[in-house]
């Protein structure tokens, strides 16, 4: 088996992070499974590449070594692990997607979407905010018959019709409709950038994933991959969502803090087992705050 710890170049590790190396590693060790390091800079607009060497030097002070992919060992030169160099290997599954009628070019807005979903009027952010709503963006196939090119547009997916069922490792059967939620999703946005759901799913599938770990804030976007690996037919891997550290307003950490990152802690004088065994307990994998080394807290998953 292989899983994978994919992190994003948009920021430093924060101890979500580590909860989550927890859960990869953890689980892997159980599963008997191998974990993948991949870098995911997808997005060329939002990636910092200073970020890889400090991600990837953090996870080997922590303790968290991959068994394949990227590692500090093997970040320089152009590699297979890393999102960036892969580009041509997302264009050749476009292409065949393409080939297929299963993708179409759309120039629809953001703003012309929200105006389809509201029937005309665009709703404001704060009435949104004031209601709490967070709306995902619904979109209703505008273009789909349009017959508009690929370049220079947004690539969008024909979603299948019709709920996705699947078993989630930790949280049990799971019901999507990825055509309520959020229509024909995008592969790849207008300035030529792949979005996270397609270069993810294309990894995956060449590098073998079957075990897909995963942080519960996206567990509802789960059967538009799962959609993805039907349709390319591949085996679609299991999935097992984890609970979140969250801050003391209730929101997920934020990896744009830089304050609260694992570097600057480090800076501070904190230790590596003294950070592993506050992410532990801040995710409630422990009853009290201990310190704990990596390999120690892998113990943890055992039970
Ligand atoms: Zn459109």
């Amino acid at each position: 088996m292989i899983t994978r710890f994919a992190p994003s170049l948009t920021g430093y590790l924060h101890l979500g992070h580590v909860l989550h190396m927890l859960y990869v590693w953890g689980m892997a060790r159980k599963m008997g499974s191998n974990v993948l390091c991949r870098i995911e800079d997808h997005d060329l607009s939002r990636a910092r590449p200073e970020y890889e060497s400090a991600i990837l030097e953090t996870m080997e002070w922590l303790g968290f070594v991959p068994d394949l992919g990227m590692s500090i060992a093997s970040a320089t030169g152009s590699s297979d692990f890393r999102q960036s160099d892969c580009t041509n290997h997302y264009q050749a599954v476009l292409q065949t997607l393409e080939k297929r009628g299963l993708v179409y070019g759309c120039t629809c807005s953001r703003k012309e979407i929200q105006q389809v979903m509201s029937g005309g009027t665009v709703s404001s952010r704060s009435a949104d905010a004031e209601e709490g709503i967070s709306r995902e963006l619904c979109y209703s196939g505008t273009c789909s018959e349009k017959g508009l090119p690929l370049e220079g547009n947004t690539v969008r997916f024909r979603t299948l019709e019709g709920e996705t069922v699947f078993q989630d490792l930790k949280l049990g059967e799971q019901r999507q409709n990825p055509r309520l939620q959020c229509g024909d999703f995008s592969l790849r946005d207008r300035n030529g950038q792949w979005t996270y759901q397609f270069a993810c799913v294309c990894d995956d599938i060449r590098h073998g994933v079957d075990l897909v770990i995963r942080g519960e804030d996206i567990l509802f976007s789960t059967a538009r991959q799962i959609q993805l690996f039907k349709t390319l037919e591949a085996p679609v891997p299991g999935y097992f969502h984890h609970p979140l550290i969250l801050d003391s307003t209730g929101n997920k950490l934020s990896k744009r803090q830089r304050s609260e990152s694992i570097t600057q802690l480090r800076e501070q004088g904190a230790s590596a087992s003294e950070l592993i065994g506050k992410a532990a307990f801040l995710g409630g994998l422990t009853e009290t705050e201990q310190s704990l080394t990596c390999s120690e807290a892998l113990l943890l998953f055992d039970k």
